[in-house]
């Protein structure tokens, strides 16, 4: 399938372009480098460019016979959604209602789309599953939340068929330890740990010990990058027009703050210095996904189920790639 990657430069895009080219399909990048990396994708496959330019989106569908379109290009930071929501509803609603108008009228009609968990804010109960209301809790989730909407709408009205993938916690990096996690500034558990382990950081603050779980901290479910884009795979296969899926991508097992550091200990024989701090605003305290419908509608299941295996890989991208990309 002639398949654009929007966001194809960035964490979690990158794998799923590397997974499209290894089945064999006709991959294009579309991406802007503003949190992606030029380095994250073959050079001949990318195409630079805003998606609100419109114009040149429509163009890039038509020259290259684009069946099918996933995208990652999105903020996916909590935080820094409710310090500058502008930030959050420009490109993750306008940018993608742009997106989604160009391919309305190129006529694409397969849509692979980066959902959240914090579509279901502060749930009620855990697991997770797709009929768990959802209702976000900071502007992040809430324009996951608009476009899903949006694309119901367009699959009714115009017969778009799409999957809206609900990602718990993307961790880990490709096995071979090419591509991985680069953020800056960083704020994801794993990276920070493993920043420690490196000596670039000297400790690790814990926020919070005195949520209602079993070690007192936060529990996520913290799913290989990987696997989700073998998800995405497998969600391309079975879209259909007028269609929508929408699905949780998970373990099923939650690991708590306490876990991961003490996996992260095992994984680079580091004693990883830690102190406590207070919450971090806005944090669930278990968030765990019922994945039983991913695995019903598309035969998944995640191949990484131990969380130490998931710190493997990230590890031996963080130890081959200290500075990220700039190593390259
Ligand atoms: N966390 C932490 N210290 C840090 C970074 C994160 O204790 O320096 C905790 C955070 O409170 C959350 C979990 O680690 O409970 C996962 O956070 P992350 O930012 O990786 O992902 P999120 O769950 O926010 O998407």
């Amino acid at each position: 399938m002639n398949v654009l990657v929007v966001g194809g430069a960035g964490y979690i895009g990158s794998h799923a372009v590397r997974m499209l080219l290894d089945a064999g399909h006709k991959v294009h990048v579309f991406d802007n480098l503003s949190r992606g990396h030029r380095a994250a994708v073959p050079a001949d496959l990318l195409i630079e460019g805003e998606l609100t330019n419109r114009e040149l989106l429509q163009q890039v569908l038509v020259d290259h016979q684009i069946e099918a379109v996933m995208h990652f290009a999105a903020f996916a930071l909590v935080n820094e959604s409710v310090n500058d929501p502008s930030l959050y509803y420009q490109n993750n609603v306008v940018a993608a209602l742009s997106l989604m108008e160009a391919m309305r009228l190129a006529d694409v009609k397969k849509f692979v789309f980066s959902s959240t968990t914090a579509t279901y804010g502060e749930p009620e109960r855990v697991p997770i599953r797709e009929s768990t209301p959802q209702k976000p809790i900071n502007p992040y989730g809430f324009t996951k939340l608009v476009i899903e909407q949006a694309l119901a709408d367009y699959a009714a009205a115009y017969g778009l068929g799409y999957a809206a993938l609900r990602y718990f916690n993307a961790a880990g990096a490709h096995p071979d330890g090419s591509i991985g996690e680069d953020h800056d500034p960083e704020s994801h558990l794993i990276p920070i740990v493993l920043q420690v382990a490196l000596g670039q950081r000297e400790k690790l603050t814990v926020f919070g010990d005195d949520y209602q779980t079993p070690d007192g901290t936060c529990v996520r479910d913290y799913v290989h990058v990987n696997d989700l884009a073998d998800a995405h795979l497998k969600a391309l296969e079975h879209l259909r027009p007028g269609a929508g899926l929408c699905l949780n991508l998970g373990t099923g097992r939650g690991t708590s703050v306490r876990e991961i550091i003490e996996a992260c200990r095992v994984v680079t024989g580091h004693p990883i210095p830690e102190q406590m701090g207070p919450r971090r605003e806005g944090d669930p305290s278990e968030l765990v996904a019922d994945a039983t419908k991913a695995k019903e509608v598309l035969g998944w299941t995640p191949r990484y189920t131990e969380i130490q295996s998931i710190v493997e890989t990230a590890w031996r991208w963080h130890q081959s790639h200290p500075n990220g990309y700039a190593s390259v």
